[in-house]
This record gives C-alpha cells, structure tokens and sequence, in this order.
C-alpha cells in the first residue's frame, strides 16, 4: 500500500452514502431534475459545508464550493464532475469525480496547505442526457455555450430554463467564466483499456469528437410472396450490406494511428410485416474520432457508399450533429503526468471515447483528465464498479497537479 496523504476510507464511505441515495429498486438513478437528484445534492452541500468551502449556485445550476487562495487575483484552479445518473448505473460515472474533488480540498486543509489561487470544487448540472434530450448543461452555461433554443425544451410542461431555475441557477445569466486558470476533472475510464493492462491511470490526450449521420433508404414496398426475387427494391437488403460495410470501414480506421469508432445504433424498418418487401429504413450512425480529418473523411466516405446502391433504392444523407474534437491542454496534461510519476501511478497516454464535463471548460480554461479502471469495462450499468484505492490513488494525484500547477501557474 502506498503512503497517500488522501482519506481512502473517506472516499469510499462518501461513495456508498452517495449511492444510497437512489431510487428504489433501481440501483442507481439519480436523475438530474428530479427529488432525488435534489437530495443527493443537499447531501453534498451538507459534505462541501462540513469542509469548510463556501458553497454558491452559478447560472447554470452548478454547485460550486470554494476554498479561498492567498491571492485574490491569481483567479480559480477548479476541479470536478458530475452528480447525475443515467437511469440505472452510474454508481461511480461523475460522483469519483465530484467525491475526489471534494477530498482533495479536504486533504489541503489538513495538510495546511494554503494555494495562490482560489480551489473550486464543482458538481455540473445535468452532464447525462437528462428527461429534455440534451447533455452537459452546467458546464456548457459556465462556458457560455449553451444554445438557447433549448431553455424553451418542455418535458411534463416545464421549460428547460425552469427547471435551471427550480435547482437553484439563472440561465438567463448565462456568461462564460474567464477567471479559470485550470480545470482537472478525475473520471472513471467506462472502457477496457486500463484494468487488463494493470495500468493504474490514464491520461487523457483528446476528448474524441461526435458527429452523427441519419441516413434514409427508401426502395419499393411489395407483396413478399408474389415479388420475384429479381424485381425488388427491398431497402433493408441495401441497408443491411451498409451496416456492414460501415463496420468494416471502422475497424480499419480503428487499426490506424488515431481513435476511431463508427456505430449504427439507431435503425427502423418500415413498413415492418412479414409478408411486405422493406420499403423504407432510417439509421443513425454515431462516428467518433480524437482527429477532425478522420471524421471529416469518414463522413465523405459515408455519403460515397451509401449513393452506391442497387437499383431502386435511393439515400437520404444528413449530418444531425457535429461536434469537434476536444485536445486537451498540454500544460495541465504534463502536471498530471508528472504528479502521476510522483505518487508512483502507472499511468497510458488516452483518447477519452465519451463526452465530459471538461469538453466544455476547455473553451473557457486550461483542462485535462485522468482515468480510473473500470472493472471489466462496464458502465451506465448496475454492475458498473471502479475500487476506492484506484480512486483514492488518483485523488491523490489530483492533489499533486493542482499544487504544482498553483505554484506554476501566472509565474
Ligand atoms: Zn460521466
């Protein structure tokens, strides 16, 4: 056992306290917006306060606590995750990050360790797809970005910007902070890159950017049993040969230098009865990559193959959304690594395949991530697990950094 100035047993009793608090025979759901959500979140104001950090709600109904630095204009160091859940899992997705946030202001106070600047320890609203459809929505308020066409998103008639409001934000507030010098977020990996290596951390490089392509088939419906096999214009035959040649066409990226992934993950056929020839199928791939080139060139490849087709058979092709990749900064990465290479945490160089929080602070802030093992990959499941020590090893870490980056930062 190393020799960690972090509370190991304190992070793992927070993370069960965290845990208990779920929704009935669901193990666990936290859901931004909903009573539950709010109780967790008291739960943490009642634990930020017992630290001593002043606790405040920003516009965009993120609960932030401060622990004040020695320098009132060397601006913020903050550090953080999120609180939500997807609906059953998510025992460890955000809340490590939130819980290690909080330890390592925890782990400065008992230390006497007093920072430059100002630590903030954060708990983003809502970074899970919530019951409006959209993610991330703390984080993208603080940074500015958050469109706002979707304050008016409606679910059980009530507004988005409503709902802001009912936890405590002011989304018509929304303004991009400029007073972060760096933001460090701890997360668990939901791969399967670092438990069978026995890596102890990873490192991430770039937050892999998102686009995703509908594309609609349409041929002939016709009566399956009178049809010659020769005289059909059946979509989901043409469809199926696509799937399959997305796939392909994915696994060789993949093979390259750079993070790929392409996944068709939404499919409908219609009319959708045993004896009717598919007239018609909508699929919806989900294509990442750390590189904006591959995505740019898989799209182009995309739209090529799916115009080859057999006869009477025609492609509808749209991009629904398209986000770029997210680099990572290489300062705030390089005090990670070398702080890793302090406390002894082996540790890999990784693309992050998921969304975070720390997507959106990299436009306002210097931002970084680090990994912790996910047992056998799983995640947004029940069975989803991450060990208090890996956690407790990275929080201490995450202490690390932020110390030397205070003591770098504004030299
Ligand atoms: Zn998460």
């Amino acid at each position: 056992m190393r020799n960690l100035r972090v509370n190991s047993d304190r992070i793992g009793a927070d993370l069960d306290a965290l845990a208990a608090i779920t929704d009935p025979g669901r193990p666990w759901t936290r859901r931004a917006f909903s009573p539950r959500f709010d109780q967790g979140r008291d739960w943490l104001r009642r634990r930020f306060a017992e630290a001593g950090l002043d606790i405040a709600m920003d516009a965009g109904g993120n609960l932030i606590g401060t622990r004040k630095g020695s320098d009132p204009a060397a601006g913020v160091i903050m550090i953080g995750s999120h609180s939500d859940t997807v609906p059953d899992g998510g025992r460890f997705d955000g809340v490590a990050g939130v819980i290690v946030a909080l330890e390592v202001a925890r782990m400065l106070d008992e230390q006497g360790i007093c920072l430059r600047h100002d630590l903030q320890v954060v708990d983003f609203l809502a970074e899970e797809v919530s019951v409006f459809g959209v993610s991330c929505i703390g984080s993208r308020t603080l940074s500015g970005v958050l469109p706002a066409p979707w304050l008016e998103l409606t679910h059980e008639g009530r507004t988005l910007a409503q709902a802001m409001r009912d936890v405590g934000g002011a989304p018509d507030q929304m303004a991009a902070r400029r007073d972060i010098r760096a933001f460090l977020e701890l997360h668990i990996e939901q791969g399967i890159v670092l438990e069978p290596s026995g890596t102890d951390l990873g490192i991430v490089t770039d937050i892999a950017g998102i686009e995703r392509i509908e594309i609609v088939l349409t041929g002939q419906p016709d009566h399956a049993g009178t049809t010659p096999m020769t005289r059909r214009a059946d979509a989901l035959v043409a469809a199926a040969a696509l799937v399959t040649d997305i796939d392909a066409e994915a696994k060789r990226r993949a093979a390259g230098p750079f993070h790929f992934t392409a996944t068709t993950g939404e499919f409908q056929i219609e009319p959708g009865a045993a004896n009717v020839v598919p007239g018609r199928v909508r699929m919806l791939i989900d294509a990442r990559s750390s590189v904006r080139a591959e995505m740019e060139d898989f799209l182009a490849w995309t739209e090529a193959r799916a115009r080859d087709l057999p006869p009477g058979i025609q492609a509808e092709i749209r991009l629904l959304s398209d986000n770029h990749p997210t680099p990572m900064d290489a300062v705030v990465v390089s005090a990670l690594q070398a702080a890793a290479d302090m406390v002894g945490a082996s540790h890999r160089r990784m693309v992050s395949g998921a969304g975070h929080d720390a997507a959106y602070l990299a436009r306002i802030a210097p931002a970084a991530m680090i990994f912790v093992p996910s047992k056998d990959g799983r995640s947004h499941c029940a069975e989803e697990w991450s060990e208090t020590a890996d956690i407790a090893l990275g929080a201490e870490v995450m202490a690390e950094a932020v110390i030397a980056i205070d003591m770098q930062e504004g030299e």
